[in-house]
């Protein structure tokens, strides 16, 4: 039997939302949902930059994986996935405007795969902020940074801040976008590598 082919797989905002907006709603008093953002980090851009760090200092009680939203069809499409992919989670855990805070992160994560997504071995956990350096068949990300160039099948996942990277910039790079919108990325991902896992079978 071939071997299965590696698969580096992100976890914010492609697996769930961590509970920042969530957070940002709460601290503000607001309402805003997700694709009310373009930019990647919502707490930069809404939160005003003379209460910082008080929003920092608020989120540090909080688990921010607890209340995270699961994206539609993310649990079943990894568990099919895995079957046929060597899956790694590969994820950041920093949040680079709270360095000191982010420990509870890279804690808090770990409890929520191991719930979330009891079939993959916790020893295939990779957390870190430099994703970019691991090397495998396939990767899955929601941003362009994170990609290394040397990785055959580069699959962007939809989200609400990469919208506007044009179809030709990602050409040019040898991603796939698996389409536009977050609430239908794991069916697009379906149709990327589990059809050619079964031809492969
Ligand atoms: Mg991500």
């Amino acid at each position: 039997m071939e071997k299965k082919k590696d698969l580096l797989l992100d976890i914010d905002e492609v697996f769930c939302f961590p509970a920042f907006l969530k957070a940002v709603n709460d601290f503000l008093g607001t309402n805003y949902v997700i694709d009310d953002f373009t930019e990647y980090y919502i707490d930069k851009a809404a939160i005003p930059k003379e209460r910082f760090d008080e929003f920092n200092r608020f989120i540090d009680n909080r688990n921010l994986y607890e209340d995270a939203e699961i994206l539609p069809y993310a649990k079943e499409t990894i568990k099919r996935l895995n079957e046929f992919y060597n899956i790694y989670i590969c994820s950041s855990c920093i949040n680079p405007f709270d360095i000191k805070g982010s420990g509870k992160l890279f804690s808090n994560k770990y409890d929520f795969l191991i719930d979330q997504l009891p079939f993959i071995n916790p020893e295939k956990f990779i957390f870190t902020n430099t994703k970019y350096i691991f090397k495998a068949d396939i990767q899955i990300d929601d941003r362009l940074s994170n990609f290394d160039e040397n990785i055959e099948t580069k699959i962007l996942f939809p989200s609400y801040h990469n919208k506007d990277i044009s179809d030709e910039e990602l050409k040019k790079k040898g991603i796939i976008r698996a389409g536009y919108d977050w609430r239908e990325g794991w069916i697009e991902i379906r149709k990327i590598l589990l059809n050619e896992a079964c031809i492969q079978k």
